[in-house]
């Protein structure tokens, strides 16, 4: 092992500074640890329910191929989500999950000097992206109903703003922005700054004033990140697309690893969309039993209305105690300590398992 003493002078000196991304612990670690039999992972907005119908047989004769590379341009897969969404292909980027979208879009607009700003809390990855580029991370506190601050972020603007992450629903409090709060934010926002729509969850959304991305990337500032990590059932697979002007696109496009959509992540994401019929009716049972959740811990504590597939547990001080007292029942929260619990709605199973756990702490 290299001490850092050693490492001096040899790494970027501001990587000191970037926080790591801690990911949701897994099942086996805390089944281990704590000796519960089956842990109940419901830390990472994961679907609970296994890969879409077709999507195993298309890994399968993916492997088969596995000697040679990927398509590059991901042409097949592109097609597939220019169509679904009424666009060309020029218009859509296909990268290693939405999150290298994210950092694309950052890298593409922003350097030293600059600044990029989020809501926070948000999605982790945006300070990690953020001062990847050399950018300095401007976070809005949300306001005191768990939204996005739409006027706040207007506010932070600077002639170093170079980007906005939007991220609706967010990440991890699962409230949306409006119609009426985008329209705001792109009228006021400089022509120069991006705006990136963060749609991971968007599939969840059953309010019908969420934001519709698409209808707003005819717009030279506006790209729109989405994935099949989430509502797709593909988390594994790592593979995400973002949506903008063919000029967004292609920008982003120079700073994009090459080959970085795997040749089984393309082939799982087209047979995904074949199967989308079948994604709305397992959407359909996360959503109606994210109203269950959430109607059952409202009688204990003031749970946003989430339009995500998790659930936002404003526990503050006991945030930290909470998510130790699941995990010990075998159930995996992810706990931001200090300020609340993330809960994925996973099966009626274990939401029904989670529930009992958490009406006899809260
Ligand atoms: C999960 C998530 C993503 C994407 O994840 P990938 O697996 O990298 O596609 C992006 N944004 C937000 C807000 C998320 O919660």
């Amino acid at each position: 092992m290299t001490s850092p003493e050693q490492n001096r002078g040899v790494t970027r000196p501001d990587l000191a500074g970037v926080p790591a991304y801690k990911p949701g612990r897994t099942p086996e670690n805390v089944s281990k640890e704590l000796g519960v039999p089956h842990a109940i992972k419901l830390a990472s907005n994961e679907m609970p329910f296994g890969p879409l119908p077709g999507v195993t047989e298309a890994v399968v004769e993916a492997v088969t191929r596995l000697h040679r590379y990927p398509d590059m341009f991901a042409v097949a897969l592109r097609a597939k989500i220019a169509a679904r969404h009424g666009l060309t292909q020029d218009h859509v980027l296909t990268g290693c999950g939405s999150v290298a979208l994210c950092e694309i879009l950052a890298l593409a607009t922003a350097t030293h000097g600059d600044e990029i700003i989020f809501g926070w809390r948000s999605f982790e990855a945006y300070p990690i992206i953020t001062t990847r580029t050399g950018a300095d991370p401007i976070r809005v506190p949300l306001t005191s109903d768990n939204r996005l601050d739409v006027n706040g972020m207007l506010a932070a603007v600077t002639p170093r703003t170079r980007l906005i992450f939007v991220c609706t629903p967010n990440n991890p409090t699962g409230t949306s922005i409006t119609r009426d709060e985008l329209e705001h934010l792109l009228s006021e926002v400089p022509d120069n700054v991006l705006i990136v729509l963060d749609e991971a969850y968007r599939e969840f959304s059953t309010d019908p004033d969420t934001v519709d991305g698409l209808d707003y990337i005819d717009r030279p500032n506006v790209a729109v990140v989405r994935t099949f990590s989430k509502a797709w059932g593909l988390a594994g697979a790592r593979i995400g697309y973002a949506m903008a002007s063919s000029q967004l696109i292609e920008a982003a496009g120079k700073v994009l690893t090459p080959f970085s959509s795997t040749l089984p992540a393309q082939a799982a994401a087209v047979a995904a969309l074949d199967a989308e019929e079948e994604m709305r009716r397992r959407v359909n049972i996360i959503t109606s039993e994210r109203e269950r959740v959430h109607e059952t811990l409202t009688a204990y504590l003031p749970v946003p209305a989430s339009q995500a597939n998790f659930v936002w547990l404003p526990l503050g001080d006991r945030t930290t105690e909470f998510g130790h007292n699941c995990e010990r029942q075998g159930i995996i929260v992810r706990a931001f300590d200090g300020e609340g619990v993330r809960v994925t709605i996973g099966t009626p199973h274990e939401n029904d398992a989670f529930l009992k756990v958490a009406e006899k702490l809260l």
